[in-house]
């Protein structure tokens, strides 16, 4: 299907003050040249240890935050460079489904209102035609519309999550970007919003970038996957190729991790390797590759060479000089 979402060469680097002993101005390079696609209907999942820049990237693409460089297309437009007032009617298309419902709903404000918010924004219609549209986005993300009129600490995790989604759905979105959206639920609710999310794609044809440091619950919701490290992305390709063999010496590393409790008793062994040292600070990022300082494979030319996102004879895209497959 079509591209929906196109970013080409994305960075966001936060310029750092110069402390007293340097006198160059250091860069936090949060993203670090990104590019993708998100195809219509599909799920791109981001993975990544925390600080690697996913959530950056994900307010990037929606235009949350402004780029520091690159192009962010949607929907055939570029959105990069749109000025704020030029911006607004693309707005509804694109959503955000931040990951501490906790924290992204006001408590102050009853879930109906949070709701209404964006349909007040974008003129919906008349506060009749609004409270009818709550009441049904409360219904199709499986809430009592009888709850309209509560605040958020009275519902549970899981609710309070499905009072983001319903947000999010509000303006009818052909994207959403799902910031970790089970990160903070406890195991038994997560795969109810999972299904959730599934439910909604189907039935409203959504796309979704899908935001996760859990390989597992990732693979679970996602056609294809891009694995980030230090703000770029060093992986990309279909989910269930790239779960059975890893292109990239740091996506094997973050599988090592997982049990394969899918694979069967007679599926090959995946090599094991362990991560070992702290991932570098992305304000002073390694020279050549940015995983060669904990990666088991570097050689010499690793130190000396950034390797390029390219695509494998397999149709893997990975940024590695000695990839695992061809
Ligand atoms: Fe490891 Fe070298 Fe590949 Fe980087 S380019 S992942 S250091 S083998
Ligand atoms: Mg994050």
């Amino acid at each position: 299907s079509e591209v929906l979402l196109r970013a080409s060469d994305v960075t966001k680097h936060y310029p750092l003050r110069a402390d007293g002993f340097s006198r160059h101005r250091r860069v936090l390079r949060a993203v670090d040249g990104v590019s993708l696609e998100v195809r219509g209907g599909e799920t791109l999942g981001i993975v990544g240890e925390s600080g690697c820049g996913k959530s950056t990237l994900g307010r990037c693409l929606v235009r949350l935050t402004e780029l520091t460089g690159g192009r962010v297309e949607f929907d055939g437009q570029d959105i990069s460079t749109l000025s704020t007032r030029r911006l607004r009617p693309v707005r509804p298309g694109m959503q955000l489904v931040f990951q501490d419902p906790q924290a992204s709903l006001n408590p102050r404000r009853r879930a109906g209102d949070i709701v209404a918010e964006p349909l007040l924004v974008h003129r919906y219609g008349d506060a009749a035609a609004v409270r009818r549209r709550v009441a049904e986005l409360f219904d199709v993300v499986g809430l009592a519309a009888a709850h309209l009129d509560r605040y958020p600490h009275e519902f549970s995790g899981g609710q309070r999550q499905r009072i983001g989604i319903a947000r999010a759905l509000a303006t009818n979105p052909k994207l959403i970007v799902a910031d970790e959206p089970v990160s903070a639920l406890d195991v038994s609710i997560q795969a109810q919003v999972l299904n959730l999310f599934a439910d909604l794609q189907e039935e409203f044809a959504l796309t979704y970038v899908f935001i996760a440091h859990d390989l597992g619950v990732v693979r679970h919701v996602s056609d294809r996957i891009a694995v980030m490290y230090l703000g770029e992305i060093v992986e990309l390709g279909e989910t269930e190729a790239l779960y059975k063999e890893p292109a990239h010496p740091y996506t094997q590393a973050l599988l090592s991790a997982v049990p394969d409790i899918d694979d069967g008793a007679d599926a090959p062994r995946r090599e094991r390797i362990v991560l070992t040292g702290e991932v570098p600070n992305p304000v002073d990022k390694p020279t050549g590759c940015p995983f060669r300082t904990r990666c088991p494979y570097a050689r010499e030319r690793c130190a000396l060479e950034r390797p390029q996102l390219t695509v494998t004879a397999s149709g893997r895209r990975t940024a590695c000089h000695f990839p695992l497959i061809d």
